[in-house]
């Protein structure tokens, strides 16, 4: 058994292509002795994203505090998801998370361990824009 709050798992900016103003915290991950999935939270900032995209395999998403939009290109469409809301996007679904102004999120995404990266096709080559760790993080949680 392993325990962990996640104020003591460090927090990295998110790099993909086309995300933006996102952290996330790797609450169980594979060097943690997880072989087949693992426990991520993500923080999106306001006027933030993960870029819309899709892959072999699927997501579950639990969201924790904030609100932020479901961007669902597939469909055209997206949607505001909030605290307690529960989302699963199967494999291959395009999709995509969208913060507003003065809007945040965190939310935990449950995913493989194995995630081919072949797979993985971006729809947005728009830059990640942080540079260094957002004040907010280390100030909320009195570090
Ligand atoms: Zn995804």
């Amino acid at each position: 058994m392993k325990r962990v709050h996640r104020t003591n798992v460090k927090a990295e900016i998110v790099r993909e292509r086309g995300a933006k103003e996102t952290i996330h915290r790797k609450l169980i991950d594979t060097p943690d002795g997880a072989d087949r999935f693992v426990l991520t939270e993500f923080d999106i900032a306001p006027n933030g994203s993960t870029p819309p995209h899709h892959h072999d395999w699927e997501h579950e998403i639990y969201v924790l505090e904030g609100a932020m939009d479901l961007v669902l290109p597939g469909e055209g469409r997206s949607e505001k998801v909030e605290p307690g809301d529960a989302i699963f996007i199967p494999r291959d679904e395009p999709h995509g998370f969208v913060t507003g102004p003065g809007q945040r999120c965190r939310f935990l995404v449950v995913a493989p361990c194995e995630r081919p990266p072949v797979r993985n096709f971006f729809l947005s080559d728009d830059p990640y824009e942080y540079t260094q760790m957002p004040e907010y993080v280390n100030a909320r949680e009195g570090k």
